[in-house]
This record gives C-alpha cells, structure tokens and sequence, in this order.
C-alpha cells in the first residue's frame, strides 16, 4: 500500500454531540438534555445541521447530515454510558428512517458502525442509542465519511473525538453457562504505541466482532517442513507476544493444534506466487452475540502459511526492516480476528513495515481478547435463522519496503 490520500480527502469529523437523557423519578417519561456541536470548520461537505439531537422516550438519537459520494465509507464511532445497548444507524430516504446498520456497545459503552454509501448526494443521518428504562445515559459519537478507494479498510487516520478505544474494566462478570464456570484470564491493559488507537479493524470487515474464547486455552500446531532454524522459538515468541496483549492463552501442541502453523512456497500453494509472504484468518461459527458481549463469530480454528521464499531475515527485528517475526505476529493477528489498519505504524498494515505493536493493533488485540469474557456458542436457546454455520476468512499478505 502506498501512503493515502485520506487525510487530504476525508471528510472529517463533522459533528461530535454529547447528550444526556436523565432517567425520570417517577415511572412516567421525562427528559431534559444538554448538547453541544461542533461544527467541522474544514471544507467537509457535512452541513453545519450536524449536531442537531431529538430526544423522545426511551432512545436516544443524535442527528447530522452531510455530502456523502457513492463508495464512501460511512463510519460512525462513539461512545456511551451504556453497556451492550442497541444502536442503529439510520438514513433519512423521503421523510423516512431507514436502518441502514445496527450494533450494541461493547462492554465499555462503545460502539462502531460502517455502510458503504450507495445513493449520492445530501443524507441525513440519526444514531439512535436504546436505553434500558430508568437507566441514565449519555453518548458521543461522530461521523466520517471515508473515500473507500484510498484504504483496503476505510478506517480514518485522524483522531476520532470520541475514540472509541476500549478501556480497560475493572472486574468481570462471567457470562451463565451450564458447563462448569470457567476462570476468566486478567485483562490486559491496552498501552499505547505508534499511530491511531482507532486504526485497527475485525477481519470479517464490518462490525460485527469476532473472537477466540478467551477462556479455553488455544492450542497450535506446527508443521517445521521448510523452515528455518529456529523458526519454532520466532513463532512461540510470536504467540507470547499476542497472548500478553490480548489476555488469550496459547499453547503449542506438536503438530496439531487450533491453530495450523506451516511453511509452504508458490510451487505447492499458488496464493504464495510473486511478493505474497504469507497467508492466515480464522474459521468460525455464528454465535448469540446477545449473550456473548456482542461478539457474533466465534473463532473456532486459525491457519497461517508462510512463504519459505520469501527473502527476510530470522527473528523478531528491532531495528531496520521487518523480519520474519513480525510477519508472525501480524499472521497470528489475522487468526485471532483481526484485519488490516489504514496506517503504517501498525503491524496490520498490509505490507511489512512497522517493528512493533502500534497504538490500533494494541486495541485491536485488546477487543478480540478476554475483555469479552468467556464466549459460547452453546447459548441459542432458540437459534435465529442463519444464526448457525460459519466460515474461514483468509487475508494475503505481502512484502513491504524492507530498508
Ligand atoms: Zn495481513
């Protein structure tokens, strides 16, 4: 990937609303608010109409609007008081809302929303955050459009206002489960790092999360043919490194595991033909995200291949240019259910490049991690439709600037 263009061209953030909703005292419904808006003073083409907010009973809805072209990314990110409560982004199409995507916040009050814009021109958009009754709550949030042909994710560059980074919490419920209640591993604290904190994605590329359970430990194979020496230790580093800053618990299992470790080249795979340095991505299945702090893929197993000829170096680099660990690490990231950043300072940028973890990939392992709990797929008391199956997502890699 070559720089972007995003930061010239996206349409930042134009609004950033915070309201509140006080609960009444008695049962009867009845609210008062305070907002503020910004107005971004850049030539974003949102109109200075961002920030308007509607209270009514029971939701909250935050309201903006703004030029928007087709193939942009609509993406919402925000923040509220509230945990795992619905929010829907909605489209204003002829005096009438349409849904155009829903979530729930994470634990932490977050939540994260994306649709590709299909119709151009002036939109009017709400975000509508659904309480519990009695329950106070406040939210942020804000609106990017992002040209979608300058990035493989979308994702800004900039700061969102209300960042949406997860914060760590303090203790944890465990999620009933009629399996004897598994210990929950600690949380691991996300630290900072290079780069945006937003700048991470899920590699299923929409909201929905997917994770590994984080309370089962998860084993990995490894298959030597065609390494190098020492490629073991590079790899069991690798895994240290992603179970320290995601709370996961990894095991090596010989040569069969959850986890599939292998070498391979473009003679016997062909999705390792010309600069590709490699391949990985989870299998997973479709769980209750209602019951599962939103997660709604639970990752069942991972793959990755290494292309043995790939001219890096052996180890885990701490100066220069990427080495074969850091390809490790960002392999694992993808099996652990992550996708691509939009910048170079993360590992998950797609190209080799970045040395260490950077500010998105920490929060990125820090959401696919034991901050959900334990995760379950035993919980469908009453399966929806296509709430079962699954699938595998494999994401190519390729080799970057290596001076
Ligand atoms: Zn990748």
């Amino acid at each position: 990937m070559k720089t972007s263009h995003r930061l010239a061209t996206s349409l930042a953030a134009a609004a950033a609303v915070a309201a509140a909703v006080v609960a009444p005292a008695t049962g009867e419904a009845s609210y008062s608010s305070t907002s503020q808006a910004q107005a971004a003073s850049v030539e974003s083409a949102m109109s200075s109409a961002a920030g308007t907010r509607t209270l009514t009973k029971r939701r909250l809805s935050i309201r903006t609007s703004g030029m928007v072209t087709v193939g942009d990314e609509l993406l919402v990110t925000g923040r509220t008081s509230l945990r795992r409560a619905l929010v829907r982004l909605q489209v204003n199409q002829s005096g009438r809302w349409r849904r155009i995507d829903r979530t729930r916040t994470s634990a932490h009050g977050t939540f994260r929303t994306s649709e590709v814009v299909t119709r151009e021109g002036e939109h009017r958009f709400r975000v509508v955050v659904s309480p519990r009754r009695g329950h106070d709550a406040t939210a942020s949030f804000r609106v990017s459009a992002v040209p979608r042909a300058t990035g493989p994710t979308g994702w800004p560059t900039e700061e969102p206002t209300a960042l949406p980074t997860a914060t760590p919490v303090a203790t944890w419920t465990p999620v009933p489960t009629t399996t004897p209640t598994p210990t929950a591993p600690p949380v691991p604290v996300p630290t900072s790092g290079a780069g945006n904190a937003a700048d991470w994605s899920y590699i299923t590329g929409g909201t929905e999360a997917i994770a590994w359970n984080s309370c089962s430990v998860i084993t990995w194979g490894y298959s030597p043919a065609g390494e190098y020496a020492g490629a073991r230790d590079d790899w069991a580093r690798a895994f240290d490194l992603v179970a320290q800053r995601s709370g996961l618990s990894f095991e090596y299992a010989g040569t069969d595991g959850a986890i599939d470790v292998s070498w391979s080249d473009a003679a016997a795979q062909p999705r390792l033909a010309g600069s590709v340095v490699g391949f990985g991505g989870p299998s997973y299945r479709y769980i209750d995200p209602d019951a599962n702090d939103g997660v709604s893929m639970l990752i069942t197993g991972g793959r990755v291949v290494l292309d043995r000829e790939s001219p890096l170096s052996p180890g885990h680099a701490t100066t220069g240019g990427a080495a074969w660990g850091q390809v490790m690490v960002h392999e694992l990231m993808h099996a652990v259910g992550l996708g691509h950043a939009a910048g170079r300072e993360q590992i998950m940028y797609p190209s080799t490049g970045a040395l260490f973890l950077g500010a998105g990939d920490h929060t990125g392992l820090y959401n696919v991690g034991s901050s959900r709990g334990c995760l379950s797929s035993s919980q469908y008391a009453d399966p929806a439709p296509g709430a079962e199956g699954g699938g595998e997502v494999l994401v190519h890699d390729r080799l970057g600037d290596l001076s």
